[in-house]
């Protein structure tokens, strides 16, 4: 009985893996397209000079009519139409979303402002990169955009300290993103970086940030990071960082797919999405005798698309099981970035002369941190 929950609990980690992630921190899916720049005219933690206090709490993205995905899985706490409002925001958002999700210990509520149409109501189950909406400019908006807000574990408007910068919580694709802190920085403090980070066209130079923290209280800085700027969308490359008339002074290599500290740059504290893998589906599947004119072996192919700083990376490809044993290892080497491809072969891959029997079995891809498994079937 001991022995077949380990199995089960095997098979449960196999399937947690699926989705790869290693990171420090929460990790959204961007709720617009990678051509859509996330953003936009005021910044996160900008002070409003023309309201009664306060600051933008959160990102400002360049869509204008267009589909709007979700960014988590979760669900829909509260959908707003028009004057509606949830009890935790005076609805100057118009139209909006606030979904939940859970990150660890935490609860991520995330509000999505100004919509145009609402796809979801309020109770649904959303999934990462499923439409939910469309971007518009109702409420106080002065143009079409996409207002992305975060809070953390509390979703009071004023709460203290619940807002984060969405920009270092989106999986990159092709850019990474810098933070730091430029210390005894009030707010709005200039921090300026050259040369011009963002990757173009479409993207519209912003070659420089505003600290934030203080002068609204409701802004935060990650919990890891404790950052007071930070820019996002950043193209790979050097870049020197300045502030306080040269006073704060870094310089920072980012790759894409990488949020890296400027103040330690020698450290990197993240590294997500930096490797990026496909594991396809096996061909033919499924296979074995039993398929007409099928033989017990299988081509899996999978790619490496990109290197971690030149390193190599160390590979495995495992076949298990449906009880989670393992059957075959077919990789395990490094490697660098590429294409590469497997024969399975089921016939010799057993204790038995005859090799594996028909039944479901998995496949996983191990490179680094990440990992992808998917499943195959064999009928002989
Ligand atoms: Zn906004």
């Amino acid at each position: 009985m001991r022995y077949l929950l380990v199995e089960l609990l095997f098979i449960t980690i196999l399937f947690l893996t699926f989705t790869s992630t290693h990171s420090q921190t929460f990790r959204f899916e961007r709720p617009v397209p990678d051509t859509i720049q996330t953003h936009g005219n005021y910044l996160y933690g900008e002070p409003w000079f023309w309201a009664s206090g306060g600051a933008h709490r959160g990102l400002d993205m360049w869509i204008t009519y267009d589909t709007v995905y979700s960014a988590a899985d979760g669900y829909v706490e509260f959908a707003a139409f028009a004057s509606g409002e949830d009890g935790y925001e005076p609805n100057g958002f118009g139209n909006y979303l606030r979904t939940r999700s859970a990150w660890n210990s935490k609860t991520i509520y995330i509000y999505y402002a100004h919509l145009s149409e609402i796809l979801v109501n309020t109770g649904d189950s959303i999934f990462t990169g499923k439409p939910i909406a469309i971007s518009g400019n109702t409420g106080n908006s002065s143009g079409p955009h996409l207002h992305f807000e975060i809070r953390e574990n509390n979703p009071y408007y004023l709460a203290e300290k619940t807002r984060r910068n969405p920009e270092l919580w989106f999986s990159m694709s092709g850019t990474g993103a810098i933070y730091g802190r430029v210390p005894d920085a009030e707010d709005n403090t200039r921090v300026d970086i050259s040369p011009d980070p963002k990757p173009r066209p479409p993207y519209t130079t912003f070659s420089y940030g505003l600290t934030y923290g203080f002068f609204d209280n409701t802004i935060g800085s990650d919990d890891i990071y404790n950052e007071n700027y930070a820019f996002g969308d950043v193209k790979p490359g050097t870049y020197t960082i300045t502030a306080l008339d040269g006073e704060y002074r870094r310089t920072v290599t980012v790759l894409a797919g990488e949020v890296i500290n400027a103040d330690e740059t020698t450290y990197i504290y993240e590294r997500e999405n930096i490797l990026s893998l496909t594991l396809e589906q096996n061909y033919p599947n499924p296979f074995g005798e039993a398929i007409p004119s099928g033989n017990p072996s299988t081509i899996i192919k999978y790619q490496i698309l990109k290197e971690v700083r030149g390193e190599r990376v160390e590979v495995r490809l495992v076949v298990y099981d449906v009880l989670g044993r393992k059957v075959a290892l077919l990789v395990n080497k490094e490697q660098s970035a590429g294409s590469y491809e497997v024969q399975f072969d089921a016939s010799a891959n057993s204790a038995t002369a005859s090799g594996l029997s028909s039944g479901i079995y998995y496949y996983q891809l191990t490179a680094n941190y990440y990992s992808q498994v998917r499943k195959m079937i064999l009928l002989r």
